[in-house]
């Protein structure tokens, strides 16, 4: 049996789509900014910046480009 660990660091929603990783592994590539929390899965607002990308969920707070 193959089982996917449940790790606290994964992802509970897509942050491409906004569906629970249950329904899509993630759909958003690497580079992209997310569209949508990865805790909760509410929409972000993204503001792309020269450097990078800053989404900012109501509920999260602010995630940054690495
Ligand atoms: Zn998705
Ligand atoms: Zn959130």
């Amino acid at each position: 049996m193959t089982q996917l660990p449940a790790a606290d660091s994964a992802p509970a929603f897509c942050t491409g789509c906004g569906q629970s990783s249950a329904s899509c592994p993630g759909c958003g590539r690497d580079f992209d900014p997310p569209r949508y929390c990865s805790a909760c899965g509410r929409w972000m607002g993204v503001t792309v910046t020269p450097s990078g990308w800053t989404a900012r969920c109501k509920e999260h707070g602010e995630q940054h480009s690495a």
